[in-house]
């Protein structure tokens, strides 16, 4: 049975990390003789190693819910705010329609909820592919400066119990395990909510993957 196999290679430069997947086509048990994929396979067997390659690896899943970042692959550790009581404010966070509550600001993307008082306030902007950044005026860390409040989440990207979550005391992107209870301070039911927006993560492999294909196009 063909299997499909995927090589990462870690590259340094000036510019910072690069990760290149290089695919090969592989017969099992035989796994060490490596054919490529190009047009030396038949149109069929072509379009499925195609296919396979869209998929998200189980290795990307697994970075996408564990890591911290594209990099180095470090596994996320549990907030130490996950026993934190989010303030008694009664505020009520909507399902959808947010934007940056920031003055003049008003960006309806790239935007992270506080879990310390549900305040709504977007990103940093980051690179999304070569040259091109994301939005943001990263008022959500302007506002962790004016309050000390560390947890948050990004909007759009929870769906079951998991979800881009960072902490700016700790430095990091963390877990937390009572993100169903906090979000519940603010009216948000976690089973309700669904992912409509890329993680920083899943933005930073895609940035990587574009950068990829571009050097390819231009090989
Ligand atoms: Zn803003």
């Amino acid at each position: 049975m063909p299997r499909h196999s995927a090589t990462f290679i870690l590259v340094k430069d000036a510019a910072g990390f690069e990760i290149v997947d290089d695919y090969y086509l592989v017969i099992y048990p035989n796994t060490n003789v490596r054919v490529p994929i190009g047009k030396n396979l038949s149109p069929e067997l072509q379009a499925i190693c195609a296919k396979v390659i869209e998929m998200p690896s189980a290795e990307r899943l697994e970075m996408l819910q564990n890591a911290t970042n594209a990099w180095d692959g470090e596994m996320k550790q549990e907030t130490k705010h996950a026993n934190m009581k989010p303030i008694e404010n009664g505020k009520i966070v909507p399902y959808s329609g947010w934007a940056c509550e920031e003055a003049g600001c008003g960006l309806t993307e790239n935007l992270w909820l506080n879990l310390i008082d549900g305040a709504i306030r977007c990103g940093r902007s980051q690179f999304i592919s070569e040259g091109q950044k994301s939005k943001g005026n990263n008022h959500m860390k302007q506002y962790y400066d004016a309050t000390g409040f560390p947890l948050v989440v990004k909007l759009g990207t929870i769906e079951n119990e998991t979800a881009d979550v960072y902490s700016y005391d700790e430095d990091d992107a963390v877990i937390d395990p009572n993100l169903r209870s906090h979000l519940a301070h603010f009216g948000l039911d976690v089973d309700r909510l669904h992912k409509t927006e890329k993680s920083t993560l899943e933005l930073e492999l895609d940035m990587n993957q574009k950068c990829v294909t571009t050097k390819a196009a231009k090989a």
